[in-house]
């Protein structure tokens, strides 16, 4: 991918928008770019630039990027809080063309590596109630404040405010940013450099840098519960208005809605679907829906078949109304090609396979399956799941903040809604 059209390949000390950013080391990779820390040498902070292969269709994806994080950088200054932040952007020229760079703040690890981290046993229910918190204030933000649809949710694309090992955190090892290439053949202004340089060697005589390698083997042991799990939601690619949809197929294969897979049409709540495979993710280790194709049935039916297995069968409506409904079902409502299902109820999991006590698998499920809804329409909203109990009932900053902006009034028309939703 490193040619014209692709990747711009970068080394350690390269410059970036004549001298401000300079690359100190690769944070991560998608299909659409590489992601590296940078140091701003302008406002003396680290940053994550984002830098997009150069073709035409990945130049017009990071200006559509561009335009959804510039819209969202600009709300209440709260909730901006819970969703990444654009910093500036630029364009830069190298061999293999020209590329759109996002410089972004920067972040931790993902929910992905938190998992990991767990050596996928899950994390305490405690610490996915404050997560869950942090991602639904976001959801609330763009869906309500903006009417954006982030479609692409998935534990890669929700990170945490800060590394989950510190050694990782260059602003705790207090290790001096990399200001030139290490063969010095450019440099920027010498005398702003020595400036910053010896700040910085104060700080790291006081600070002892332990950086290691990337395998999560290699950290040293720390309990989850002394982890101060912030977090924000990133990744806005594929991010779109509600009134304003380019295609119909969104969202990464396990975390997507049934009316995605029916194309029967979407809306705000399939971030809710994809939100609540992530809760159940964190809190078993385990991915909610892992569809494979089989013998005679392809992918999608076998996550249809995951879905009936868990949830009960698609409603009339919901089998019937979407583009594909009639490749997948019969006049019954049954899978065509899936004709044996083993039913078992989210409760019956997390008590049988994930050993959850009754009280902690009951207020989990009835927390998800309202989420969880093979209607779209029934599904509660991000604002309606911030007073649910299972939410609202946590001692935890960050709800304080959105909740005292919140009347009283609000409250008690979004608690009323939840409780609609969920039947009571
Ligand atoms: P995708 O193929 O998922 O669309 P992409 O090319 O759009 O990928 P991102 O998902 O935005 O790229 O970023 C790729 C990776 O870089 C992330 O998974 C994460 O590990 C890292 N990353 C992205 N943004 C930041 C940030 N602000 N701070 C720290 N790391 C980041
Ligand atoms: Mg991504
Ligand atoms: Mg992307």
């Amino acid at each position: 991918s490193y040619r014209r059209g692709g990747y711009h390949a970068v080394k350690i000390g390269d410059q970036f928008a004549g001298g401000r950013y300079i690359a100190q080391k690769k944070l991560g990779w998608g299909q659409f770019s590489t992601v590296w820390l940078a140091y701003d040498t302008k406002d003396e902070k680290y940053v994550a630039l984002k830098i997009q292969k150069s073709a035409a269709q990945f130049v017009q994806a990071a200006l559509h990027e561009i335009d959804i994080l510039s819209a969202i950088g600009d709300g209440s200054p709260s909730h901006t809080k819970f969703v990444a932040q654009l910093i500036d952007h630029f364009k830069h020229t190298g061999p293999n063309g020209n590329h759109l760079c996002m410089v972004l703040e920067f972040l931790g690890d993902s929910l992905l590596r938190l998992i990991k981290y767990t050596r996928y046993k899950g994390i305490p229910l405690k610490k996915v109630r404050e997560i869950c918190t942090c991602i639904l204030i976001g959801l609330d933000y763009l869906h309500r404040e903006h009417g954006i649809i982030h479609t692409d949710l998935k534990p890669e694309n929700i990170l945490l405010i800060s590394p989950i090992n510190p050694s990782r955190d260059p602003l705790s090892t207090g290790a001096s940013p990399i200001l030139e290439r290490p063969e010095g053949s450019i440099s920027p202004s010498p005398s702003h450099m020595e400036k910053r340089l010896k700040r910085r060697a104060r700080r790291m005589s006081m600070s002892l840098s332990m950086g290691r390698g990337d395998s999560i083997d290699e950290y040293p042991k720390r309990n989850i519960e002394e982890i101060d799990v912030r977090c924000k939601i990133v990744d806005f690619g594929n991010a779109c208005w509600a009134d304003n949809q380019f295609t119909d197929l969104v969202q990464t294969r396990q975390y997507r809605a049934p009316e995605v897979i029916l194309q029967a049409g979407y809306s705000y709540s399939i971030d809710m679907w994809s939100f609540a495979c992530i809760a159940f993710e964190l809190a078993t280790g385990d991915m909610l829906f892992n569809p494979r194709a089989g013998q005679g049935f392809s992918e999608d039916e076998d996550h249809l078949a995951l879905m009936m297995e868990l949830l009960g069968k698609f409603p009339k409506k919901m089998a019937t109304s979407g583009a594909k409904c009639k490749d997948f079902f019969d006049r019954f409502g049954d899978l065509k090609r899936i004709r044996r299902l083993k039913m078992c109820p989210l409760k019956k999991l997390l008590v049988e396979r994930y050993k959850f006590s009754e009280k902690d698998a009951n207020e989990f499920s009835e927390f998800l399956l309202p989420l969880l809804d093979l209607s779209p329409e029934k599904r509660p909203s991000a604002q309606q799941c911030l007073q649910h109990p299972w939410i609202k009932d946590i001692d935890y900053a960050p709800f304080d903040i959105i909740n005292n902006g919140n009347s009283l009034e609000n409250l008690n028309v979004g608690m009323r809604n939840l409780q609609i939703a969920v039947g009571k």
